[in-house]
């Protein structure tokens, strides 16, 4: 069976992508199988640090590697937090801590002027050094509201508010939010690319 790595500790994404490709003969291993140390994410945007980590990974279990990034971009804020969402508040910073301080930072703008999107960039490379790696982005776009609302998901889902559901990211049950986000999303453009470019569909 082929075998590749997912440039991520997390265990729910590990799981999401089991089952992405869950009947393609493929075992998705995890990078800490390898190597504990992470990548650096020195890059610029979502699709730098998404090839970075999947080169790390790649380059540790040589093996093909996937690795994804995600984040909130607000465009009042000219695109922040975006590839810093994770650690807005500070290294190590708690959700709570990055919601704060994004209320915070948007404290009297209008609702109008609250757009905002979570992107997410897929990158997978055969090997370490991969010239044509598989690369798709999806972003899923709402409004930061000025209150938190609902107790699901995780991030800034509390404050992400969908307008087709009429409730905010961490409101919708999982099934939902697991069709429209942009993890979603971009999944499922992975699954097209790895269809046309690996198995020649
Ligand atoms: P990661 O790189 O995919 O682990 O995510 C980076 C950060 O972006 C997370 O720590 C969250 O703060 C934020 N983020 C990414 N995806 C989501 C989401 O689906 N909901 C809420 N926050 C998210």
């Amino acid at each position: 069976m082929e075998k590749i790595v997912l440039a991520s500790g997390n265990a729910g994404k590990l799981k999401e992508f089991s089952q992405l490709f869950s009947g393609w003969q493929i075992a998705v291993l995890p990078q800490s199988e390898f190597v504990q140390e992470e990548a650096e994410e020195t890059g610029l945007s979502f699709i730098e640090n998404a090839l970075i980590k999947a080169r790390h990974a790649s380059r540790a279990s040589g093996l093909p590697a996937l690795a994804d990034d995600s984040g909130l971009a607000v465009d009042a804020l000219g695109g922040a937090p975006g590839i810093y969402s994770a650690r807005y508040a500070g290294a190590g910073a708690s959700d709570a801590d990055n919601n704060c301080k994004l209320l915070e930072a948007l404290e009297g703008i209008p609702a109008d002027r609250r757009g905002a999107s979570f992107h997410c960039a897929l990158a997978f490379v055969r090997t370490p050094e991969d010239p044509v790696p598989l690369v798709c982005t999806a972003r899923w776009s709402g409004r930061i509201l000025e209150h938190a609302a609902g107790d699901q998901g995780f991030g800034y889902d509390p404050l992400f508010f969908v307008e087709s559901e009429n409730m905010t990211s961490a409101q919708l049950p999982r099934e939902v939010k697991n069709r429209l986000s942009h993890r979603a999303q971009a999944v499922k453009k992975f699954e097209q690319l790895w269809r046309e470019q690996m198995l020649g569909e």
